[in-house]
């Protein structure tokens, strides 16, 4: 199962409001300022050891190189990133009405992980799971990994019942 993750105000916080992980040695910290939320890499590595496939949905422009490289300092690999420029590219395009600027469903991602509620109430109408995730809050880890582990229940009880194996 996929799990996704926005970047801003979800695993790229600011140290002044929450717990984040060390900064990067100079001169990597020149490189990538962004800081991690406390707990990212233990839980993204978590996450892969549970099965799961973990994914960047971002609607920021940051390449998808820039974003593989800054993980790979933290010994943090993705799956798939979906970035502003790809979702124009993959979901937006060809649509004449202006889509959500996130639509994790089409990249198969069954639950997706940001701080705006807006995103929540799109993942009601358009069908994908979404864990709200902003202030500070030491148990994001634990209450993460159990909500993908119900979503996963949920999803495969009910591909059993539709006449699944
Ligand atoms: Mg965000």
């Amino acid at each position: 199962m996929r799990v996704s993750f926005d970047l801003d105000e979800v695993l790229f916080v600011s140290p002044v409001t929450h717990k984040t992980e060390p900064a990067l040695r100079f001169p990597l910290n020149r490189i990538f300022r962004e800081r991690l939320r406390l707990g990212t890499v233990r839980l993204i590595k978590e996450l892969h050891a549970q099965g799961y496939e973990v994914w960047v949905y971002t609607s920021s422009f940051r390449s998808e190189k820039y974003i593989r490289r800054l993980f790979a300092c933290y010994g943090v690999r993705f799956d798939g990133i979906v970035n502003g420029a790809r979702h124009l590219r993959e979901v937006q395009r060809g649509h004449s009405e202006t889509l959500p600027q996130k639509l994790p469903n089409r990249y198969n991602i069954a639950l997706h992980v940001d701080d705006e509620s807006v995103i929540a109430s799109y993942g009601r109408e358009f069908g994908f799971d979404v864990f709200e995730l902003y202030a500070e809050d030491a148990d994001w880890a634990e209450k993460l990994i159990k909500t993908a582990s119900e979503v996963r229940q949920r999803r495969e009880l009910r591909k059993k019942e539709h006449g699944g194996a």
